[in-house]
C-alpha cells in the first residue's frame, strides 16, 4: 500500500470507528481543530498516564501541576514568544497556497538526502557482500557534489535564519528552483514574518484592557511555578516539573490531520540542574525519553534522533525524537538544553529572585534546565498509524477476507476487554453481566450481544481491543470462557477467576516500566 493510501485509510478509520473527528463537522469543520471521540479520548488518557505516570510515580524528584492557559502577558515578553515566535511565510501566487518558507527549504533537503539514500540503495544491491557504505558515501562523487549542496543550503539558511534576513531565504527558494507542489510553478511573493500566538482581550472593557494570549506551549507555566514548587514541595536540585495541557499556535500551514494542529496538547518537563551538569542531563533525558517510546513496541527501526543544527541562541543542544509517520520521519519529541535562560528571563522581567541556595556549597544561582516536550496529538498519530493494518486472512472454506485492526499496544488500548455471550438467551447475557461486573472496575470494557460473533470479534478487533472473552453453554456448567486475543486470533479455554490477572499483565503500565532501565 503506497503511504499515502496508508495514510488516507488511517485517518477515515479514525473517524469511522470513533477515535478523531473534525471539529464541528456539521458547520464543514474547523480547519486544524480535531474532536477526540468515544475510543479516541479513551487512548489520548492513556497516553497522557503513561507518559505522566513514567515522570512522577517513576521519579521521585518529580511532581506534576496544572497552570492555567491565560497568562500575565509579560511572561511572552520574557520568554520571547512576542518578538520572536515567527514563522517565515511565503505564498505562491498560482496556487494561492501558503507554505512556511522554512518547511519548503527543508523539504527540499530531504529530497535530496532521498537521492543520496536511493544511490546507496542501488550501489548495495550491486555490490552485494563486500559494500562499504562508509567509503562509498566518501568517494562517490555524485554523493560528494549532494551533500556539499546540502551543506551549502543549510549554511545559508542558517545565516539568513540569523540576521533576519527574509530576502536571503526567499534567494534561496529561488536559487534552489523550489516550486509549489500544488501549482508546480516559482511564483512566489516575499517571505514576510508571522506570529503564531493568538490573543485576545481580558475583562469587558475591551478597549482598556490587557491583550492576552492563549499559551503556545505549556513549559512557561512551569517555569513562573519554579520556586512555588521548590519551596512548598522543598525540592532539592536536581528536580523536575512535569504538566500536560492545551496549547494553541496559529500554524500557517496546518496540514497532515492531528500532526499540525492550531488547539493541541502538550507533555512537558522541565527538570532544573545544578550548571554544570547540563551534558549529563541531557543525555540521561535523551536516552529515557527515547527508552520510554521503543518499549512500546511500535518497532525501533521507527525511531531516531535529530540532533538540531540550528540552535536557538540560548540552546546547548537539542535534538528531536523522529517518528517514522506515514508521511516520513517527523519530529515527535523535543529535547532541549536550555541553560538558565528561563529563569533568567523571568527574574528580569518580574523584578523576583528564582534562585535557589545550594546547601552543599553554599552558593545561590539561577538552576539550569533540561526539557522534554512531546505532543500528546503527535503521539496518538504515531500509536494509531503504526497500529493500522489489513491484513489479508484464510477463512475455513479456504477463501480469503481482510481484517481490519489496529495493533495498538494493550496498554494503551481504549477498551481492554470485550465480553461477549455467544446468544442472547439461555441465561448467557446474564452469565456474562457477571463477568462484566468482575472486571469494569479495574478494565475498561465493553459489553456486546449484537450480531454474529464473527462481526463482534472484527469490530473489536477494528478498535484495537485487545482481549475477546465469549461466554457460552460451556460456561454455565464449569465457569470458563474463551478468551480471544487481538493479534494472534487465538482463542483459550480459561477460568472465569483467571480472567483478571491474565488481562492485567498485557495491559498494566507496571510491565512496560520494569524495562525502563
Ligand atoms: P514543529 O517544528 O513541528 O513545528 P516545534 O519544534 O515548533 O515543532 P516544539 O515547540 O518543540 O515544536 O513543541 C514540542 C512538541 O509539541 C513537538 O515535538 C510536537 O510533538 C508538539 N507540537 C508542536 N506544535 C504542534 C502542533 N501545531 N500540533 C500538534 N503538536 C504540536
Amino acid at each position: 500500500m503506497a503511504d499515502t493510501d496508508r495514510f488516507k485509510k488511517v485517518i477515515a478509520h479514525a473517524k469511522e470507528y470513533g477515535f478523531v473527528f473534525q471539529s464541528s463537522e456539521i458547520y464543514d469543520g474547523l480547519s486544524a481543530v480535531y474532536d477526540y471521540g468515544q475510543n479516541g479520548s479513551e487512548l489520548k488518557e492513556n497516553i497522557k498516564r503513561y507518559w505522566k505516570d513514567s515522570m512522577v510515580k517513576l521519579h521521585e524528584n518529580i511532581v506534576g501541576i496544572d497552570s492555567a492557559i491565560f497568562m500575565h502577558p509579560t511572561v511572552w515578553k520574557a520568554s520571547g514568544h512576542v518578538g520572536a515566535f515567527n514563522d517565515p511565510l511565503i505564498d505562491n501566487k498560482d496556487s494561492k497556497k501558503r507554505y512556511r518558507a522554512d518547511v519548503l527549504i527543508e523539504d527540499h533537503i530531504e529530497k535530496i538526502h532521498g537521492k543520496i539514500n536511493k544511490d546507496v540503495e542501488k550501489a548495495k544491491k550491486r555490490f552485494g557482500d563486500s559494500f562499504n557504505e562508509k567509503q562509498f558515501r566518501e568517494t562517490n562523487q555524485r554523493i560528494i557534489d549532494r551533500q556539499k549542496k546540502i551543506d551549502e543550503i543549510l549554511s545559508r539558511f542558517k545565516k539568513a535564519t540569523e540576521e533576519g534576513n527574509l530576502a536571503e531565504i526567499k534567494q534561496i527558494i529561488i536559487d534552489e528552483g523550489i516550486t509549489c507542489p500544488v501549482s508546480g510553478s516559482k511564483n512566489w511573493t516575499d517571505v514576510r514574518q508571522f506570529n503564531l500566538m493568538f490573543d485576545t482581550k481580558l475583562g469587558s472593557l475591551s478597549e482598556d484592557a490587557d491583550k492576552i494570549y492563549l499559551r503556545p506551549e505549556t513549559a512557561q507555566g512551569i517555569f513562573v511555578n519554579y520556586l512555588n514548587v521548590q519551596k512548598t514541595g522543598r525540592m532539592k536540585l536536581p528536580f523536575g516539573i512535569a504538566q500536560i495541557g492545551k496549547a494553541f499556535r496559529n500554524e500557517i500551514v496546518a496540514r497532515q490531520f492531528i500532526f499540525r494542529m492550531r488547539e493541541f496538547e502538550q507533555m512537558e518537563m522541565q527538570f532544573f540542574i545544578r550548571p554544570g551538569e547540563e551534558d549529563k542531563w541531557f543525555d540521561y533525558w535523551k536516552n529515557l525519553r527515547m527508552q520510554w517510546h521503543k518499549i512500546l513496541g511500535l518497532g525501533d527501526e521507527n525511531y531516531r534522533f535529530h540532533d538540531h543544527e540550528n540552535l536557538a541562541h540560548y540552546a546547548k543542544a537539542a535534538t528531536d525524537i523522529e517518528f517514522n509517520f506515514p508521511f516520513g520521519f517527523k519530529e515527535l519529541e523535543g529535547i532541549h538544553s536550555r541553560t538558565d535562560f528561563d529563569l533568567s528571563q523571568h527574574q528580569k522581567f518580574s523584578g523576583k529572585k528564582l534562585q535557589y541556595f545550594d546547601p552543599e556549597t553554599n552558593e545561590s544561582y539561577v538552576p539550569y534546565v533540561i526539557e522534554t516536550s512531546i505532543g500528546v496529538d503527535r503521539m496518538f498519530l504515531a500509536v494509531l498509524s503504526n497500529a493500522f493494518d489489513e491484513e489479508t486472512i484464510k477463512k475455513e472454506d479456504g477463501k480469503s477476507e481482510t481484517r481490519t485492526v489496529l495493533h495498538i499496544p494493550p496498554a494503551l488500548a481504549p477498551v481492554k476487554a470485550a465480553i461477549l455471550p455467544l446468544v442472547k438467551k439461555d441465561g448467557l447475557p446474564e452469565k456474562a453481566r457477571e463477568v462484566l461486573n468482575l472486571l469494569k472496575y479495574d478494565f475498561n470494557c465493553q459489553y456486546e450481544e449484537k450480531d454474529s460473533i464473527g462481526k463482534r470479534y472484527r469490530r473489536q478487533d477494528a478498535i484495537g481491543t485487545p482481549f475477546c472473552i465469549t461466554v457460552d453453554h460451556q460456561t454455565l456448567e464449569d465457569n470458563t470462557v474463551t478468551l480471544r486475543h487481538r493479534d494472534s486470533m487465538s482463542q483459550d479455554r480459561i477460568k472465569i477467576e483467571n480472567l483478571p490477572a491474565i488481562i492485567d499483565k498485557e495491559v498494566n503500565f507496571k510491565n512496560l516500566f520494569k524495562k525502563l532501565v
